[in-house]
């Protein structure tokens, strides 16, 4: 019987794209001569990349045409689409909210009863509205909602923001924030066993890089005495290195710290008598 082949599904061309294929090429996996074909198969690993855009992703993951793929949690919502959700991948983050001219007033979701929204994303705003009990027409725009307000095409907006610059622009401001999205892996519910091993080959890949990407290697130099201090601050992925110096009384401590840890760490590992401290990136960590 000829092996299987697992089908991801990535966006084409757009924000999710370059980051995907990233994340692809950290796990090992090479993909070579895609810009011209829709359909490509990994050099050393039984995957086939399909490229389309981002709306049609959950719907060919959820219809078999694709096995897995790469999407924002956004798209997934909007669509309605029955998927395994498998894992928050940490790109594409970004909001969804509810904008309205800078100069009007804005107390609560409330004052949106009997309004037009505009919005690209109408079942996520309907479904949010109905919650909150508000009634207002929704205005379904395929892009540039922003400018609505401004053409009095709409009294309010719900789009995608990340710095707020584009809301800025066109004179709104953003009074509501109704989700937080990002990109995520998500998978047909029905593999069968040969394709959940091979998309378990790929996770576990895909965390080893994300574990490292989210850590750092930490070496610094301290006074012997100050070692056990400097290391209850420091617990490491299992115990720290800890090797002597050429130096007399002193020691080289090794060892992984969380990157979110690191800064508020250093002032305190200082002041303990750490010195010529040393940060290195981790390509890979096999927990
Ligand atoms: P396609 O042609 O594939 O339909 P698109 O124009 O719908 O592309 P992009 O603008 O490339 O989509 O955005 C893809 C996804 O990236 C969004 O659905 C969202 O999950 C995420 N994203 C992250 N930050 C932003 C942002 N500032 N603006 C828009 N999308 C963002
Ligand atoms: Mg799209």
């Amino acid at each position: 019987m000829e092996r299987e082949v697992l089908r991801l599904a990535i966006q084409k061309k757009g924000r999710l794209s370059e980051k995907s294929l990233e994340l692809l090429k950290a796990a090992g996996i090479r993909v070579d001569n895609y810009s011209q074909q829709l359909l490509v198969k990994a050099n050393n690993f039984d995957l086939e990349l399909l490229f389309i855009r981002d709306d049609d992703i959950p719907e060919y993951v959820q219809d078999g045409v694709a096995d897995i793929g790469i999407v924002g949690e956004n798209e997934i919502l909007e669509s309605g689409k029955n998927l395994d959700v498998i894992e928050k991948l940490g790109f594409g983050k970004c909001r969804m909210s509810i904008a309205i001219p800078k100069e009007n007033s804005f107390n609560s979701i409330i004052d949106l009863d009997g309004k037009s929204i505009a919005t690209s994303y109408p079942k996520i705003l309907k479904n949010y509205l109905d919650e909150n009990n508000v009634s207002a027409s929704i205005h379904f725009i395929s892009g540039s909602v922003e400018i609505t307000p401004s053409i009095n095409l709409a009294e309010a907006i719900f789009d995608i923001v990340s710095t707020g610059g584009t809301l800025r622009n066109n004179g709104l401001k953003e009074v509501e924030v109704v989700l937080k999205s990002e990109a995520v892996l998500v998978a047909n519910k029905n593999l069968s066993d040969d394709k959940k091993e091979l998309l378990d080959q790929i996770l576990f890949r895909t965390r080893a890089v994300n574990k490292a990407k989210n850590n750092k290697y930490i070496l610094l130099n301290a006074p012997n005495d100050s070692i056990d201090e400097i290391i209850k601050m420091l617990p490491g992925a299992k115990s720290p290195t800890v090797m002597p110096l050429a130096m007399e009384g002193w020691s080289s401590v090794h060892t992984v710290i969380g990157e979110d840890d690191f800064w508020g760490k250093i002032e305190i590992l200082k002041s303990a008598g750490a010195e010529g401290i040393l940060v290195l990136p981790i390509e890979k960590i096999i927990a």
